[in-house]
C-alpha cells in the first residue's frame, strides 16, 4: 500500500466526517491496514472483527443500502445506542472504497496556463465521459479587480481518448488536442490540490 494514497483516502474520510474523533479515524485506519475489508458483492463488504478494538463477534457485514451504509453490529446487544453512529466497520469500508478508486486507472492531461480570465471547453459530445477537474492560484494581484491566475486544468476519463478542447486566456483562443495518457486516480487529485 501506498503512503501518498492512505494519506489521501484519510483525508476524503476527515472531509465525509467532519465532526468524527481522531480515535475514529484511527480505529478505521487500523482496521484497513489489517486488511480486514474484503469486498463481498455488489455494495456489500464482509469485515473481520478485531478483539483489541471491542469487536465480539468474528465477521460484521456493512451494506450500502438507498445512500446510506449499514452494518450487522447494528443488531448487536449495543445496536440501539450504535445506530446513530457510524461504526468504525463502516468507516474502514469507507477507507476502503476511496483507496481502490484513488488506486484506479484513468486517462488525463494537464493544461498549465497563467491568465486573469480564462476557460476551458470539452465539445458537448464527451460530457459525461471526460471530466475536468481544476486548481486555481493568485500569482499576481497587483491589479486587484483583475488578479492573474495560475490555473492547472486536470481533463480525464475512464477511455484513452483524444479530446479536442478549446482553451480561452486573455482573450487567446487555442484549439487544444489532449491525448489522454495514463495515470492513477490519486496522481489527478494531487494535481489539483
Ligand atoms: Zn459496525
Amino acid at each position: 500500500m501506498s503512503r501518498e494514497l492512505i494519506d489521501l483516502a484519510i483525508e476524503r474520510l476527515r472531509e465525509g466526517f467532519p465532526n468524527k474523533s481522531r480515535s475514529w479515524v484511527r480505529r478505521a485506519l487500523v482496521r484497513f491496514m489489517k486488511n480486514t475489508v474484503k469486498e463481498y458483492g455488489e455494495n456489500v463488504w464482509v469485515v473481520r472483527g478485531l478483539p483489541e478494538l471491542g469487536d465480539k463477534y468474528p465477521t460484521y457485514v456493512v451494506r450500502f443500502k438507498d445512500g446510506r451504509y449499514y452494518c450487522s453490529c447494528f443488531e448487536s446487544s449495543w445496536g440501539l445506542r450504535r445506530k446513530s453512529e457510524i461504526c468504525t466497520h463502516i468507516a474502514a469500508v469507507i477507507l476502503y472504497r476511496n483507496y481502490r478508486r484513488l488506486d484506479s486507472e484513468v486517462y488525463a492531461s494537464v493544461v498549465n496556463i497563467e491568465c486573469t480570465d480564462y476557460y476551458l471547453e470539452i465539445p458537448s459530445e464527451l460530457k459525461g465521459r471526460v471530466r475536468v477537474v481544476k486548481s486555481i492560484r493568485v500569482i499576481d494581484s497587483t491589479d486587484r479587480l483583475n488578479p492573474r491566475h495560475r490555473v492547472t486544468y486536470v481533463v480525464y476519463s475512464s477511455e484513452p481518448i483524444e479530446v479536442r478542447a478549446k482553451l480561452v486566456c486573455d482573450g487567446d483562443v487555442r484549439e487544444l488536442s489532449l491525448k489522454l495518457t495514463r495515470t492513477r486516480r490519486y496522481i489527478v487529485e494531487l494535481l489539483v490540490r
